[in-house]
C-alpha cells in the first residue's frame, strides 16, 4: 500500500514540500503520496491523530506548530531536544518520533552546494527565534571559529548563545555594538517577510561573505540586497527548504535523494 506523508501548518496552501517530496519519491522508486494537511489552530494534536488513525507515516511541520510536535513526540532526536522544536515526525506503532532537519538542511546548502566551509569560520547569526534555535547545534558541529547571536531583543540573543556555550564558542548582542567583518552572516528573522531587514552594521558585510537569508521569495529580500551591496554572496532560504527534506525523506525512508534535479526543476 502507498505510504502517506503530509506538511501540516496553518496556513498550507503555499507549501512547496509536496512537489519536492513528489519529485523526490519518483528519483528512488519509493512509493509515496504526500499532501497538505490544513490543521486548525487550537487542534494540531487532534489532526495528526486522525492522520496517523487513517494510516499516515510522516509528517514535516511548519509554523505555527513546530513547538506543539515536539510536545506530540514520545521520543526526540538530540538536535529535535537542542532545537525544542520538531519539523520532522515520523509513526512506528504507538512510537513517535520527532526530528529536526531545519540545520542539516541549512548546513548542508552552505557546505555542499555553495561548497563554503564553516570550520574555522567566523558566523553571524541575526534573530532568535525558532529558526535560529532550531539551526544552532548543527552550526556548532561544524566547529566554526565563532558563532555570534544578534537580535533586536539582545536578551533573547544572550539566553540562545548561553543555551549553545557547551557545543563551542558563542556570544551575542543587539545589533548596534557588532563589530568586524562575519564569513558567513544568517538572516534568521523574520524581517524580511515584511519587505524590512535587522538593522545591522554594513561593515559586517565583505567580498568574502556569505550572506543568507532563510527567507525564500521570488525577489531578493532587503536584507540580500544590502548585503550584495556590500560585495557579498547572496543565497535565500529555497536551498535549505530543498535540503531540509531531502534529510526528512532520508529519516522516513532510509534512501537519501539527490537535490541537484529538484534544483533544476524549480529553476535555481
Ligand atoms: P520567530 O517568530 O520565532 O522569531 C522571529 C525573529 O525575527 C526574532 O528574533 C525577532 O526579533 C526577529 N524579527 C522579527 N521582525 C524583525 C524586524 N523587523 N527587525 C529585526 N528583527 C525582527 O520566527 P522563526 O524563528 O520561526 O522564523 C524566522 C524566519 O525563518 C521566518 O521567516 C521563517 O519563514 C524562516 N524559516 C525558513 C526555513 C527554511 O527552510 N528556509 C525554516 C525555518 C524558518 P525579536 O526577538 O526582537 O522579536
Amino acid at each position: 500500500m502507498r505510504a502517506h506523508y503530509a506538511v501540516v501548518g496553518n496556513p498550507i496552501a503555499h507549501s512547496k514540500s509536496p512537489e519536492i517530496h513528489t519529485l523526490f519519491a519518483s528519483q528512488t522508486g519509493e512509493d509515496i503520496e504526500y499532501t497538505r494537511l490544513l490543521a486548525p489552530i487550537d487542534d494540531f494534536a487532534g489532526t495528526v491523530k486522525r492522520f496517523v488513525a487513517e494510516g499516515g507515516k510522516g509528517l514535516n511541520v511548519t509554523v505555527p506548530f513546530k513547538f506543539e510536535a515536539f510536545a506530540f513526540a514520545t521520543e526526540k532526536t538530540e538536535r529535535a531536544l537542542s532545537a525544542g522544536a520538531v519539523n520532522t515526525l515520523r509513526f512506528d506503532g504507538d512510537t513517535v518520533l520527532g526530528d529536526n532537519t531545519d540545520g542539516a538542511g541549512l548546513v548542508a546548502d552552505i557546505t555542499q552546494n555553495l561548497g563554503v566551509s564553516l570550520t574555522g569560520a567566523r558566523i553571524l547569526m541575526l534573530g532568535a527565534g525558532g529558526a535560529a534555535y532550531g539551526v544552532m547545534l548543527p552550526l556548532l558541529k561544524q566547529n566554526p571559529a565563532m558563532l555570534y547571536v544578534a537580535n533586536r531583543t539582545p536578551e533573547k540573543a544572550a539566553a540562545l548563545a548561553v543555551a549553545f556555550s557547551s557545543y563551542g564558542k558563542t556570544a551575542s548582542s543587539g545589533y548596534d555594538t557588532l563589530e568586524g567583518q562575519y564569513d558567513v552572516v544568517i538572516n534568521a528573522t523574520s524581517a524580511g517577510l515584511t519587505d524590512s531587514m535587522p538593522a545591522v552594521p554594513a561593515g559586517v558585510f565583505g567580498q568574502g561573505t556569505l550572506a543568507l537569508d532563510m527567507v525564500y521569495a521570488d525577489k531578493p529580500t532587503a536584507f540580500m540586497c544590502f548585503a550584495a551591496e556590500k560585495g557579498a554572496r547572496i543565497r535565500d532560504g529555497f536551498g535549505m527548504l530543498v535540503e531540509q527534506a531531502a534529510e526528512s525523506f532520508f529519516v522516513w525512508r532510509g534512501v537519501r535523494p539527490d537535490t541537484a534535479p529538484v534544483f533544476a526543476h524549480f529553476g535555481r
